[in-house]
């Protein structure tokens, strides 16, 4: 076999690792959307492995929006970033899901060896920094970076360098693509919703998700019901109704029946101000219909931001919270602070999960709790478009997949 780089989906023994691998990069000179920012390159496999580090050989990978914001270099220029924090590679491998076989390990690894089948979460953080040591929550950590956002060497490659606590035992019953599908959209919501001491979902607690039928949000319904409370999701379409209920969404509101959105206008301008109150009420009240009871959600489970934040902090129940983990709409964040300190409201920003909540979402992946909700699979070579199809919000609900050295949507193990 070709040592200088296997073809996709063969390799000559477990372990051996040629010199060069097949990559999706992004360069500098080539950002703007992924269809344009991304091409298949032939990149050397990261040869060196820190003590801690783990080399896996990529089956499948997943799909979300780190890879439109990595092609377009904004908010953060992925490559200067990464340049600048001791990876000095021009070309920058996105992908912050996958799932695939340990293929290599460093020196003082324990949890994993070679041949071992692994999903890999997105946690990278630096083991020696004091706050870590510390035994505190990673999730905090100043070295807290994102695999394959913040961090080179991401799953849309051959191969890819991880450390060793990123590594996570494959829910045996699911395809090597929809083991990658979840993680990035399922840890998320689960510390979204079980992370934030004080407003924890609990059983019975009304809750409202926005994007019900998106990556997060088929997560979010699911971890929502599985816990006991009663999810309420907003979409844009009629057809995606089905979808919500299906993963136990208690009801639905269609956003396109309300035009209130955008951010708040100033207070004083009393015309406008009273148009926005009038149509973020109307959509109060569409969510006591939805969930059958008059009763405000407990938990706001919200990511469009600039959009939805100013009716997200008003429809949310006395004491309740607001749990915010992205802008897609735009990272203007407004809300009416009369609303907010008298009915003592929290507004509480999260960003994805630590090892603890990434091992606790898998496991309820594992037992058949949660599905991954794996909607579309892509080969290799349509990595671009799927992503493009991301960012222009035409893909289809739940979560997507691409194949990467696995050559099946049903294939499970190495070989099989
Ligand atoms: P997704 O699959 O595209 O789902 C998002 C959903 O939000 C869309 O399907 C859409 O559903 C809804 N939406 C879009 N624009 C909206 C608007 N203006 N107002 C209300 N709803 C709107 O994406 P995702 O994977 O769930 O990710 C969503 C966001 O979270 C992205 O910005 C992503 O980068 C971010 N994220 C952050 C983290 C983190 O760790 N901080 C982790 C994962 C994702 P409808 O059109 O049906 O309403």
């Amino acid at each position: 076999m070709n040592q200088e780089h296997y073809p996709l989906g063969q390799y000559d023994t477990v372990g051996n690792t040629p010199k060069f691998m097949l990559a999706h990069c992004i360069r500098q000179s080539r950002f703007g959307d992924p269809e344009t920012a991304l091409a298949v390159e032939k990149v050397p496999v990261p040869a060196e492995l820190k003590p801690n580090e783990v080399l896996v050989y990529v089956m499948a990978a997943g799909v979300n929006y780190n890879v439109t914001w990595a092609s377009r270099g904004i908010p953060v220029d992925v490559i200067a970033f990464c340049n600048k924090n001791g990876e000095p590679e021009e070309h920058f491998i996105p992908g912050s899901d996958g799932a695939g076989v340990v293929w290599k390990v460093g020196s003082a690894v324990k949890n994993v060896r070679v041949g071992d089948e692994v999903v890999i979460h997105a946690c990278k953080y630096d083991p020696e920094e004091p706050h870590i040591k510390n035994g505190k929550d990673p999730g905090f950590a100043a070295s807290l970076r994102m695999w394959g956002y913040e961090s080179n060497h991401g799953s849309l490659a051959q191969f890819t360098r991880v450390q060793d606590h990123q590594c996570l035992p494959k829910p045996k019953h699911l395809s090597w693509v929809s083991a990658a599908s979840y993680m990035v959209s399922g840890a998320t919501a689960y510390r979204m919703l079980h992370g934030w001491t004080g407003n924890t979902v609990q059983k019975d607690d009304p809750v409202l998700i926005w994007g019900g039928s998106g990556g997060l949000g088929s997560m979010a319904i699911q971890i929502a019901s599985v816990a006991g409370a009663k999810p309420v999701a907003v979409v844009s379409s009629q057809e995606k109704y089905e979808y919500c209920r299906n993963l136990g969404a208690v009801g639905v509101i269609n956003r396109l029946e309300f035009d209130h959105w955008g951010p708040l206008p100033y207070w004083k301008d009393l015309e406008k101000y009273q148009g926005w109150l009038k149509g973020a009420k109307k959509f109060g009240q569409a969510f006591w219909k939805a969930l059958g009871e008059k009763k405000n959600p407990m938990i706001v489970f919200e990511h469009p931001g600039e959009d939805t934040l100013p009716t997200s902090i008003l429809v949310v129940e006395r004491g309740g919270m607001v749990v915010v983990c992205a802008g897609t709409s735009g990272f203007q964040g407004t809300l009416d602070l009369r609303y907010h300190w008298m009915r003592q409201k929290r507004l509480q920003g999260s960003h994805f999960a630590n090892d603890e909540q990434c091992a606790a979402f898998t496991q309820l992946v594992a037992d058949g709790k949660i599905d991954p909700c794996l909607s579309r699979v892509f080969p290799f070579e349509e990595t671009a478009k799927c992503h493009q199809l991301v960012t222009d919000n035409q893909h289809p609900p739940g979560n997507m997949g691409v194949l990467i050295n696995a050559r099946s949507v049903e294939q499970r193990t190495l070989n099989g």
